[in-house]
């Protein structure tokens, strides 16, 4: 029954809606083409303000896709224990970090993919 659940569940990509078949694709809601973008916007956005491993954080965050478009420039992002949920923006967070005015990793991976 689960398996029949599975199969019939689509899952679309979160960059362009088309329709994921690769299970990597489906594992991040993302397509090939649209995880080459989000790369890409790695060249293009300003990380010098985070530690490398803020970086593979918030590559991870969008990798899992553990953040997600909410509206225009608002993310929801799923804390590292899957507990909580925050809202990100590029330069706002809503996890404790954030609402303490740091930047959070969760800012940097809603600015990578609105750059992408
Ligand atoms: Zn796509
Ligand atoms: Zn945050």
């Amino acid at each position: 029954m689960n398996a029949a659940a599975t199969t019939n569940q689509q899952t679309t990509c979160l960059g362009c809606g088309r329709t994921l078949r690769a299970p990597k694709s489906i594992a991040a809601q993302r397509g090939p083409r649209c995880a080459a973008k989000v790369r890409a916007a790695e060249k293009t956005v300003d990380t010098s303000d985070y530690k490398a491993h803020q970086i593979s954080s918030a590559r991870e965050l969008i990798a899992d896709a553990a953040i997600i478009p909410l509206r225009s420039t608002v993310f929801l992002a799923v804390s590292t224990d899957g507990t909580e949920t925050y809202r990100s923006a590029p330069t706002a967070c809503t996890c404790p970090a954030g609402l303490k005015g740091s930047r959070c990793y969760h800012q940097l991976a809603a600015r990578l993919l609105l750059a992408a």
